[in-house]
């Protein structure tokens, strides 16, 4: 009977904030980060499962220390038995009596939670033999709403509903995915509007995106009214009318300046703004909806967990739901959110941003493609162009499609002399970093 034996973690940052990728404007410098765990077992099979949180560096530390608070909930246990029935493994984590204070259900105790939880969904996949995506998809509308907890939700979404939408997407499962295999899924593309690159880049990345078969893009906005009319005039040029451009205030404004701001972008036709707010404010996003409408509200790469979102859908406060596979408690809790999502009839559009999030999320997009929503009508995954080749799996983009990832297990893991060369502070990266600042 193979049991879990270790969890290792690591502190592991890329010195990104050098080049200003990812920044916006909020996050002025971030250094892609990633509290990554290994989870081994005794099974003699070689399998590991890997997962991570994503942080944008300090405080990466507190959050690989969160994950090994997770220890001792999984060391020991039965690996059979827990992958058998990963809801009532998501259920002893999550409702666990003392870590539960440190939340409840959000927050870095949380984050960590959906770390642990996506290593084992890894070692889940490893061991099946197939991608993530494809062992969710295969699994019956008894199974998938078995791996959801209803806590909180059944005002919004009961079990009963839930499997009424899985059934009705029963039918169509096999087509759809032969049509992801072919065409894999939608993407659009953040790389061109960093805030921090100057217009001729911002130009040059826009074009460069057209000719590379994206139909979306995205800016960050928020910093000064000025600038992005001139960005996003100079962006709307260079990629024409049919081109849609979403902007991304990363939470900078009050509700006021929100619905302000976005009608005086809105003549160079904007898709959605996502994050104008404090992502906790549900009220000030329906808010901002009512506002600007028709331009649609997106969130969701902070919104804690699922009742969140639950209140979210129920206020009219998004018109686009951007799930991360890193934020909430792991793959559980994200199919609680696709299931809620489904059933207002609201568009997933992932949030990737950062390190290891598009190896993530594409699966639940696929999943959702195949098994839960059955569409990919105004759906794409966000995709960065940044730190892919640090992953074992690294994700494939052809003509502004997602391929659909084939190896087995959830994308997370890393090489292991990335592990080694960028673990902070010890690792070369930084100790090479720190001799330069001194000399
Ligand atoms: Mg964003």
């Amino acid at each position: 009977m193979p049991r879990f034996t270790e969890l290792e973690t690591y502190d592991v940052r890329f010195p990104t904030s050098l080049d200003l990728d990812g920044s916006d404007a909020m996050n002025a410098d971030p250094d892609y980060s990633a509290a990554y765990l290994i989870l081994r077992t005794d099974a003699g099979d070689g399998l590991e499962g890997h997962g991570f949180a994503f942080t944008i560096g300090r405080g990466n530390d507190v959050q690989t220390a969160a994950i090994e608070a997770v220890r001792d909930h999984v060391i020991g246990l039965d690996v059979d038995a827990t992958l058998a029935d990963l809801g009532g493994f998501w259920k002893s984590l999550v409702h666990d009596s003392q870590l539960r204070w440190l939340g409840p259900e959000k927050g870095v105790m949380h984050m960590a939670i959906g770390a642990v939880v996506n290593a084992v969904w890894d070692l889940a996949a490893k061991r099946a033999g197939v991608p993530l995506w494809k062992l969710l998809s295969d699994l019956t509308p008894e199974q998938i709403v078995a791996l959801v907890d209803f806590r909180y939700l059944t005002d919004a979404l009961t079990p009963d509903e839930a499997l009424e939408i899985l059934r009705a997407a029963s039918n169509g499962r096999a087509d759809r995915e032969a049509v992801l295999r072919e065409g894999g899924y939608p993407a659009y593309t953040t790389t061109p509007g960093w805030l921090g690159y100057d217009d001729a880049k911002l130009v040059r990345l826009c074009h460069e995106a057209v000719a590379e078969g994206f139909t979306q893009i995205k800016l960050k906005v928020g910093a000064n009214l000025d600038d992005d009319v001139r960005r996003m005039r100079l962006a709307r040029e260079a990629v024409g009318p049919d081109i849609r451009i979403a902007i991304d205030a990363n939470q900078r404004w009050d509700v006021a300046d929100a619905i302000t701001w976005v009608k005086a972008l809105a003549p160079y036709d904007v898709w959605w703004v996502e994050e104008p707010t404090s992502p906790d404010d549900i009220l000030g996003h329906a808010a901002i909806a009512r506002g600007i409408a028709p331009i649609r509200v997106a969130t969701g790469e902070h919104v804690q967990n699922r009742v969140v979102f639950k209140q979210l859908l129920q206020a009219e406060a998004l018109s686009v739901l951007q799930l991360d596979s890193a934020r909430v408690a792991g793959v559980n809790e994200n199919i609680a959110i696709l299931l809620l999502a489904a059933k207002f009839g609201v568009p997933v559009c992932p949030h990737a941003g950062g390190v290891g999030l598009c190896e993530l999320v594409q699966h639940l997009s696929m999943f959702d493609f195949v098994a839960v929503s059955g569409t990919s009508e105004n759906r794409v995954i966000e995709y960065v162009d940044h730190l892919h080749e640090h992953f074992l799996d690294p994700v494939v983009i052809k003509d502004g499609h997602y391929v659909a990832p084939l190896k087995p297990g959830f994308g997370a893991e890393m090489d292991a002399e990335t592990l080694h060369d960028y673990r902070y502070p010890n690792g070369k990266i930084w100790t090479d970093l720190t001799k330069e600042e001194n000399e």
